[in-house]
């Protein structure tokens, strides 16, 4: 099965609101300390560490300056056997986007971009806190595709408290202007310990559930209309272009995550990093038993619509999925949450918005 590395950057020019990531200011001191424990953690990888995908996520990513941005694929090039690679992802923000930028990012290798666009009404972001206006995202598409980039992914966000359903859509439409070959559509989540969390235990915000749902609803339809493959509950794709890294994830596959807060997932263990800079340490680190582990896995797998394939599902955990959940199954099944075909079980259709629910069940 294929493996990633994910690099986790953890510089923000500034803090959205909604935002629980972590992630610091790009100061030289900060910055030169994350690099040293980059070059340490990607030096200690082993040698039988071949990915198929490489994946740059903040954070910030574009929050670096193009020198660090050359130093940083540099070091991945010179520290990764890359040569099974299939895809080289970068988040970017569209604020911090350079042509300088995405022409060392190209050059070095990159070659898919995950802009966040978020919405493409600047009254939107401005109320989510993002640095960029929808002009900037639609100049740095356009420098994108100048700068050879042929795979771009677009993120949006819907369900926030205060936009109207038609602001919503106009951003769809305002996405679907710019061709991208892979959208994702978040909903707005609370996250503990940000301001929109204490907005709302102030009352000042107040998210509308039946209001997020219809935005899911519509967005789904408008995508797979528009020939867009809705491969996981967030994630839609043009033929061929789903994200392999994500895919790695949601099948339970095996990967190293490097960086403050990053996690990874390599023979039977599981880890994750402590989020702090200047240094960071292994927060955890442990040995699910395998039943657990298969059950978690049956978890992930099922965001993606095709949810999972029984053969499938036993070569990636050694378990029948009825052997580890069976009556769960069932009582989901009955209750028109999950589909359950002969040798594939996935979410109904009525189960997306509410897949966390689900979930909790199966786990
Ligand atoms: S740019 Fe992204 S990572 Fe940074 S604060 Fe905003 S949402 Fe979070």
């Amino acid at each position: 099965m294929d493996t990633g590395l994910y690099v986790h950057v953890p510089f923000c020019v500034r803090k959205c609101g909604y935002c629980a990531f972590f992630s610091r200011p790009a100061q030289p001191d900060l910055v030169a300390a994350w690099f040293a424990g980059i070059e340490r953690e990607l030096a200690a990888l082993p040698a039988g560490f071949v990915p198929a995908s490489v994946f740059f996520g903040g954070g910030t990513p574009t929050a670096l300056d193009e020198r660090d941005l050359a130093r940083l694929l540099d070091l991945v090039r010179a520290r990764v056997d890359l040569k099974n690679l299939a895809e080289w992802t970068c988040e970017a923000n569209p604020g911090t986007l350079t042509p300088a930028k995405l022409a060392c990012l190209r050059g070095g290798g990159v070659d898919r971009l995950s802009l966040g666009a978020q919405s493409f009404a600047n009254e939107t972001l401005k109320r989510l806190g993002r640095i960029h206006a929808a002009d900037e995202t639609r100049a740095a598409m356009a420098q994108a595709r100048a700068a050879g980039f042929a795979n771009v992914g677009l993120d949006l966000i819907y369900g926030v408290p205060g936009v109207a359903r038609e602001s919503f859509q106009a951003d769809v439409e305002a996405a679907l202007a710019l061709a991208p070959e892979h959208l994702s559509c978040y909903c707005l989540e609370i996250e503990d310990g940000t301001p929109f969390a204490r907005a709302a235990a102030a009352g000042e915000l107040a998210v509308a559930e039946d209001e997020q749902r219809a935005q899911f609803d519509w967005a789904r339809g408008r995508l797979v209309a528009a020939g867009f493959e809705h491969y996981e509950i967030s994630n839609f794709a043009r033929p061929g272009r789903a994200c392999r890294q994500n895919g790695l994830y949601w099948s339970g596959g095996e990967y190293f995550g490097v960086g403050p807060a990053a996690h990874s997932h390599w023979a039977g263990a599981r880890w994750g990093n402590v989020p702090e800079l200047p240094g960071w340490k292994r927060a955890f680190e442990e040995k699910l038993e395998p039943a657990a582990k298969a059950r978690e896995t049956l978890v992930m797998g099922l965001r993606r619509l095709a949810g999972w394939d029984r053969a499938d599902f036993r070569a990636a955990t050694g378990f029948d999925y009825d052997a580890l959940r069976g009556p769960e199954i069932a009582r989901l099944a009955a209750q028109g949450l999950l589909t359950v075909d002969p040798d594939r079980i996935r979410l109904a259709e009525d189960a997306l918005f509410v897949s966390d629910a689900v979930f909790a069940e199966l786990v």
